[in-house]
């Protein structure tokens, strides 16, 4: 057999073919078993095809939530663990994804400013449109990449900071998804669960939100894959002693109008000076009151409302982006791409459809996302909607405006957003908030 193959990895006290062993057969692994074989692997004693043989087998025979999470406890070990501990009322939210999503961008002040602190560690997208981080990277000259003391300080000065996803952060989790993506093993509900709760034990928040979405847009396409991964992941926080609870949402058609990286902020700009699409606002007042009251602060919806309604969520959104070295006079008109080209309706009825993916689809094709890690984006261009699901449109309306340069990726970003529309009789629409406090 192969080096580790018949002998316990150097440095660690597990035979990885034992473990690979006993998880084929349906064991339970202990808890010091999962640790040394994360210990291992992240330290590159445990070689890539044991370890995707070990996922294979999680993928096939599950884990019990005790063995998650210890699975997610180890990875979450595997570097640093960032110590919020001398700050007041540390809050965070993770959405497992979707287009148009820029909750983050409204959600971070608004707890900011009603008494939370958000110190988060947010990722670079690779898919459709840019993460959060590349959103804010088109204010021009904002900076995510501070040092751990700058990031406290500001933290406690502002009450919100928001950089880059640090490569000591969780890097087991880093290491096993590049092997996930490659081996078929993404789609397995404890992987997925521990992958995404490893980064947010490290990030050091005590109280969180999770915002799982459903739909064809989404990760989990049916309501119990996503209540099943919302229950998982509460659990290990929980089981961690942090405060965690989730919420289910719609995710089948984009949320907001804007899907792109520029036009996105401008919509969240929108929102935290109390307008902004509805469902947007709706979703940030459900996440912001569920962690604020599970931090023990006054977070009852209407107050929440509130403060985006008087500029206090504003204010305090200028006031991070600013310390973070952005120009908050370009705010309200980010620079979008020059060229626009519509996307009209052929026959009159109402909108039943607006597939979320095509729409993020064409955002990426017109060059908003990346396909390789590292890609340059272009923040300029995206999508703007003009209809949602249950709008009435004649023939010959503008169903969406795309902001392209000078013709990249134009003729299937186009065909992408007139196929993403579904015009009928009738419709009928999805509530956004599917269910919250889940836990
Ligand atoms: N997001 C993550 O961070 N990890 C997964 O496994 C899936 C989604």
């Amino acid at each position: 057999m192969t080096e580790t193959g018949g002998r316990a990895a150097a440095g660690t006290s597990i035979r990885p073919l034992d473990v690979i062993i006993e998880k084929r057969s349906g064991g339970e692994h202990a808890r010091d078993t999962l640790a040394a074989l994360i210990d291992g692997f992240t330290a590159g004693e445990v070689p890539d095809y044991q370890m995707a043989a070990w996922l294979m087998a999680v993928c096939w025979r599950g884990m019990t939530s005790r063995e998650t999470a210890d699975l997610t406890s180890a990875m979450a070990r595997s570097g640093d663990m960032l110590d919020l501990g001398t700050l007041e009322h540390t809050v965070d939210k993770h959405s497992t994804g979707g287009v148009g999503d820029k909750t983050t961008l409204v959600l971070a002040p608004l707890l900011a400013a009603l008494g939370g602190t958000v110190a988060k560690m947010s990722g670079r997208g690779l898919g459709h449109t840019g993460g959060t981080v590349d959103k804010l990277e088109s204010i021009p000259g904002f900076r995510s990449d501070l040092s751990e003391a700058a990031f406290l300080r500001q933290a406690r000065e502002v009450g919100v900071v928001v950089t880059g996803q640090s490569k000591d952060l969780a890097p087991a989790d880093g290491l096993i998804y590049a092997l996930r993506d490659v081996t078929g093993t993404v789609e397995s509900l404890p992987l997925i669960a521990s992958s995404i709760m490893s980064k947010k034990l490290a990030g050091g928040a005590k109280n969180i939100v999770l915002d799982v979405k459903v739909g064809s847009g989404a990760f989990m396409r049916t309501l119990p894959e996503a209540r099943e991964l919302a229950l998982a992941m509460t659990g290990i926080g929980i089981h961690a002693g942090l405060n965690v609870t989730a919420i289910l949402s719609n995710m089948s058609e984009p949320l907001g109008f804007a899907v792109g990286n520029a036009i996105e902020v401008r919509e969240a700009v929108a929102c935290l000076g109390g307008g902004g699409p509805s469902d947007l606002r709706e979703l940030c007042v459900v996440l912001a009151s569920q962690v604020l009251l599970a931090a023990g602060l006054a977070g009852e919806e209407a107050r929440v409302r509130a403060a985006l309604d008087d500029g206090s969520a504003y204010q305090r959104f200028e006031r991070w982006i600013a310390a973070q070295g952005g120009d908050v006079t370009r705010l309200a008109d980010l620079p979008l791409a020059p060229d626009q080209e519509q996307v009209r309706a052929t026959t009159s009825g109402v909108v039943a459809g607006v597939e979320a993916r095509a729409v993020g689809r064409a955002a990426g094709l017109l060059g908003g996302g990346r396909s390789r890690k590292g890609e340059h984006l272009d923040f300029g261009v995206g999508v703007l909607l003009h209809a949602k699901v249950g709008d009435g449109v004649a023939a010959g309306d503008a169903l969406a405006t795309i902001y392209h340069r000078g013709g990249r990726g134009l003729e299937p970003a186009t065909a992408a957003v007139a196929g993403a529309f579904e015009v009928a009789e009738s419709a009928t629409p999805q509530p956004l908030i599917i269910e919250t406090g889940l836990r």
